[in-house]
């Protein structure tokens, strides 16, 4: 997202930063209304920094020489995974999606 004029007055846009909750969050200011314009990215990251994402997030610990993340409980029932499914990762434009895979449905049918 680079934005040159403001959207309400077409005033300058320049880097800037707001604090929100205590967390900074990095955008763009209009110079002349003060207007702010923060990334989709920045208000998801303030989202999981503040606790609104509770539920769904984890951290990434070490076991070993591995890098680990536990799944969420509520994950586990809404996709119903279960020990020894599979998990194929595939990259996306905006992360990672975990494309859970049932091996004991796909060899019956
Ligand atoms: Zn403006």
């Amino acid at each position: 997202m680079i934005m040159e004029r403001c959207v309400i007055c077409k005033g300058k846009i320049i880097e800037g930063a707001e604090l929100r909750d205590g967390v900074e969050l990095k955008g763009w200011k209009c110079t002349k209304c003060g207007e702010t314009y923060i990334p989709s990215g920045e208000v998801l990251r303030w989202e999981i920094l503040t606790g609104r994402r509770k539920g769904y997030v984890r951290k990434i610990r070490t076991v070993g020489n591995s890098k680990v993340v536990t799944l969420p409980e509520r994950l586990i029932a809404e996709a119903k995974i279960h020990i020894n499914d599979l998990v194929l990762f595939e990259k996306m434009k905006d992360g990672i999606l975990l494309r859970i895979i049932h091996p004991h449905i796909s060899k019956r049918s």
